[in-house]
């Protein structure tokens, strides 16, 4: 079964070499100031249903993403890219829900812009 899931929050964060902070401003501009966005997420679940009668609980996968949520994304991810993010909520799905076969995360920064990866659990191979 597979589930679909969308949520936006509004977070800060800057983008910075912290081996080089002078590199910073070259190679990040405008984003090494602190600066913010609304970020979507969009979620892609599937796995089998559990007893409970869900693949994944919603107002967890929620959860997950609202804990960024007018925070300063640097405290979670150390070099907070679109990329990053998109790694850092694959990790806490993962951890959040392991009999997950597969999880794709986007994360859009505008209207124009996002990151995507997706990871296939090895044990559901
Ligand atoms: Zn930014």
């Amino acid at each position: 079964m597979k589930l679909h899931i969308e949520r936006k929050f509004n977070a800060a964060h800057f983008l910075i070499d912290a081996t080089d902070r002078e590199r910073s401003k070259s190679l990040y501009g405008a984003c090494s100031s602190m600066h913010g966005h609304t970020w979507r997420v969009v979620v892609d679940l599937e796995g089998p249903i559990a007893k409970d009668g869900m693949v994944a609980n919603f107002a967890g996968v929620k959860a997950i993403v609202d804990k960024l949520d007018h925070a300063i994304v640097n405290d979670f991810v150390a070099l907070p890219t679109a990329e990053n993010l998109v790694l850092y909520f694959l990790d806490m799905l993962r951890d959040r829900f392991p009999i997950l076969s597969e999880i794709t995360v986007q994360v859009w920064e505008s209207d124009t812009a996002y990151a995507e990866d997706t990871w296939t659990n090895p044990r559901t191979l």
